[in-house]
Parts: structure tokens; sequence; C-alpha cells
């Protein structure tokens, strides 16, 4: 395997089995929610719906299929994470995801949110911003 292929999805520039995908096989759990938000970037490259459900905030779950109303030709290019915070039970992320449909490069602006319950990061909701 080439060293490129195995550099995690998220960004970071870390090896993907020391960043996002120890979290996506469920071997940990994120600590914090830019963790979250970086592991569920990666789930959506990676089709892990699974992972996706998992981690959405039970009361504001929706329901699956998740991914196959997207288009087979989207293809998520980039994470740029704008900003992070949390205090113990709340965080807020805003991040700018870049994808591509039928090679025709887009972006999502969105500030998500999310909430711990029982030592377990979730995401909640996200607005998106323009
Ligand atoms: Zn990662």
């Amino acid at each position: 395997m080439k060293k490129k292929d195995s550099l995690c999805q998220c960004g970071s520039k870390l090896l993907s089995a020391k960043c996002c995908l120890p979290f996506i096989r469920e071997e940990a759990n994120p600590p914090t929610p830019e963790a979250l938000m970086r592991s569920r970037y990666t789930a959506y490259a990676l089709q892990e719906e699974a992972y996706l459900l998992n981690t959405w905030a039970e009361n504001n779950r929706p329901t699956p299929p998740l991914l196959e109303q997207q288009e087979e030709t989207l293809k998520w290019i980039n994470l740029k994470i704008i900003r992070s915070s949390a205090t113990t039970d709340a965080g807020i992320v805003e991040f700018v995801a870049t994808y591509k449909v039928n090679g025709k490069a887009y972006k999502l602006h969105e500030v998500s949110n999310f909430q711990k319950v029982n030592g377990q990061w979730y995401y909640t909701d996200g607005t998106v911003a323009e």
C-alpha cells in the first residue's frame, strides 16, 4: 500500500489507523467534538452509514438509508475545520467540506452542534452558513 493511500481522509495528515478509523471501527470514542466531526466526514467518504447513524443524537437521528440518496458520482475531496469549541457536554465545530459531483467542486460550509451523553459525543444538528 502506498503511504498516501493510508493517510486519513479527514485531512489531518495522520495515518487513518491513528486518526478516524479506530472511531469508525468503534475501537475508541472520539474525545472531542472536532474528532467526532472529522470521523463523521471520513465515514461519509467511506460510506460507513452505521457509524453516521450511531453518532447522531438519538432524538435527531434520521431514518436510514442515509447514503443511497447520494449520487454515485459524489466524491468528498477535502475537510477544513474553521473553529471548534467544547464545554463539558456541548460543542460546536465550524467547517468547510469540499466535494465533487460529476467533476464539479462544491463547498459545504456548516456550523455543527454536538452534545455529550453518557460520556460519548454525538452530532445533534447543523446550520449551513453562507
Ligand atoms: Zn481522520
